[in-house]
């Protein structure tokens, strides 16, 4: 070994031992010919001083000092010394190694580094350079201590996971990542075969098929932390390639997953954070989520909900409103309770005229003509258009808000699932702005009961709302129905706004699984071309089965309290989907496209078509 003790390892235990370590020059001054050097790894930070009059007679201090002089920032040097207390008053509480130093006798430089493009040491209020500079350096960026501990986490969290399914006899089961394509609703990434030219292979879009046939297979409960490959376009904060831990399960119903992911939840929680997470997780139905929270993926930390008070209003004499309600439209009603505000904020910043103003243009900037507000006052409903309100419309509408003095009511109008969205976001929008989750924790939440199907907007068409798997709650459904009413047996798990699981009960009929398909418009011969290997499987007596998928990205990124999943990525694409560092996608030689016999369609573009984040 080269190294006696890491970086983060040595104490006071060990003084006047004689120790070795490596690592990288984070940084070193120079006080009058003592020379400090903070010497990094990944486990921590030790102070190493070369001190000419602390060195033993006959020590070369010379050609040691020729050599340390050699060592620039980030240079990955070896030194050898003996361990001694720090000067008084130079302790460094904040660092476990903070109490000794190590004066060198012996160092030399192992590899010396170019000059650096940005910061890694952590510095008090220094400031990150660009995503871009940080994906382009990624090798340099996890050097920093907060990377190093978002990977150290995700780590953590993996193999507790791990170890807890181990235990609980799921089996692990890697499944290809050349396959056909599985549908999830995503465009897919095609690999040409070299030996079957014009044919190609699909990365899957989750290992959906193969473990639903793991199952089929008899293997009873398989798990995998799983690579998705979904080439959808580029969005703020989504990534190409994803990583899922997935599971599947026969003999289930809804619950037995449902409590399995609980229990798995449960044991990580006190693994990585030592705490006991609250199981079982509260259930809300897809209906009441849109309704309450505006959002399949509701965030109930918070109540603040949203409340229909379209019956009530479209009596009023209010034009705006009696225009809206005219349309087949709906009035969603917010209550700013006066309380949350106080207790939330200090008096100052209560939610004042001005602050209302500001909603009103936020509305405005969502698509939403604006936003109504009444304040609850001594003399009952208060605002320029109440008077549009008889006694008692206002009497009704306090009484469905339940208000009490001071709260302010806000309202959004419009078409039904635009002003339900737009009074989800203002929802999450306020709680964010009066700190209503401040100090809430995590919340999971189940959502259960999702359609089957949804509609495309502009074809028409039915497409399936998880995907084509998922078993009907009846599974005599048939093409004349009306096809929103039927039900999936799917369940989506939140955590604190965001959906970070989708799973479902599958179909086990091969029937009901062609007639599914049949739904979505497949005809025969495309069902045969995509699935027919599928529906022979599953008539070879499939066992009634379920599973799930978590996003471990976006649940790691969450519990971390990250604003991106890329920050809990080694080594992510930017929001383009390119990778910064190694110039991923990049063109290929002619002749590697010859030999797939492909033929390249693309423009001629400058080779630094390279777009930033
Ligand atoms: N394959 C699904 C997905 O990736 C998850 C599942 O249904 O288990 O969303």
């Amino acid at each position: 070994m080269m190294r006696t003790h890491d970086c983060g390892a040595i104490r006071a235990r060990d003084l006047g031992e004689r120790v070795t370590v490596a690592g990288w020059v984070r940084f070193s001054r120079d006080h009058g010919g003592v020379l400090f050097f903070d010497l990094a790894d990944c486990h921590g930070t030790t102070q190493l001083v070369f001190d000419p009059e602390a060195m033993s007679n006959g020590a070369d201090v010379k050609s040691l000092e020729e050599v340390l002089n050699t060592f620039g920032r980030e240079s990955v040097i070896e030194a050898t010394g003996v361990v001694r207390e720090r000067v008084s008053g130079t302790e460094d509480p904040r660092n476990p190694t903070g109490e000794i130093e190590v004066l060198i006798e012996k160092a030399r430089l192992l590899n010396s580094s170019k000059q650096i493009p940005f910061e890694v040491a952590e510095q008090k209020n220094s400031l990150l350079p660009g995503e871009d500079l940080r994906l382009k350096y990624r090798y340099l960026d996890l050097r920093r201590v907060e990377m190093i501990g978002n990977l150290r986490f995700r780590h953590r969290f993996i193999s507790c996971a791990r170890r807890f399914l181990d235990e609980h006899g799921y089996l692990e089961v890697e499944t290809p990542y050349l396959t056909k394509s599985t549908p999830e609703g995503a465009r897919d990434f095609l690999v040409p075969s070299r030996t079957l030219p014009g044919h190609f292979y699909a990365l899957p879009q989750s290992p959906q098929l193969y473990k639903q046939l793991l199952m089929i297979g008899g293997v009873d409960k398989y798990y995998q932390i799983a690579r998705c490959f979904r080439d959808e376009d580029s969005r703020a904060d989504r990534q190409p390639e994803f990583t899922q831990l997935d599971i599947e399960m026969s003999f289930v119903d809804e619950r037995d997953v449902q409590s399995a992911v609980e229990d798995i939840l449960f044991d990580v929680w006190k693994c990585v954070f030592g705490t006991e997470l609250k199981i079982p997780f509260p259930r809300v139905g897809f209906e009441d989520a849109i309704s309450r929270y505006g959002t399949d993926a509701p965030d109930v930390r918070f109540d603040l909900e949203l409340v229909d008070v379209t019956g009530i209003v479209k009596t009023a004499s209010y034009e705006v409103f009696k225009k809206i309600v005219g349309k087949g439209g709906v009035v969603i009603c917010l209550n700013l309770k006066a309380s949350l505000i106080s207790s939330s904020l200090s008096e100052a910043s209560a939610v004042g005229r001005k602050e209302v103003d500001r909603l009103i243009e936020w509305a405005k900037a969502q698509g939403i003509g604006g936003l109504t507000w009444m304040r609850v006052t001594e003399e009952g409903l208060s605002s320029n258009i109440v008077k549009y309100f008889s006694a008692e419309v206002r009497a009704r509408l306090m009484e469905a808000m339940g208000v009490e003095l001071g709260d302010l009511l806000l309202f959004l109008g419009g078409s039904d699932a635009q002003t339900r969205r737009a009074a989800g976001a203002l929802r999450v929008k306020l709680a964010r702005d009066i700190g209503l989750m401040n100090d809430k924790g995590h919340q999971f939440v189940w959502v259960v009961d999702c359609p089957m199907f949804k509609k495309d907007p502009v074809t028409g068409r039915l497409e399936p709302f998880h995907h084509p798997f998922v078993r009907p709650a009846k599974d005599d459904i048939d093409a004349d129905g009306d096809m929103s009413a039927v039900g999936g047996l799917s369940y989506d798990l939140c955590l604190d706004g965001a959906e970070i699981g989708s799973g479902s009960i599958r179909i086990h009929d091969p029937e009901v699984q062609r007639r599914v398909f049949k739904l979505l418009g497949m005809s025969d011969e495309e069902i045969e071309s995509k699935f027919s290997f599928f529906l022979d499987a599953l008539g070879y007596g499939a066992p009634p089965h379920g599973g799930i998928a978590l996003g471990l990205d976006r649940l790691i990124s969450i519990l971390l309290g990250c604003e991106s999943i890329r920050e809990v990525i080694a080594f992510p694409k930017n929001k383009r989907f390119q990778s910064l560092l190694d110039g991923s996608p990049a063109k290929v030689e002619d002749s590697k496209l010859s030999e797939l016999q492909l033929l390249s369609l693309a423009e001629d573009e400058p080779d630094d078509s390279y777009e930033s984040t």
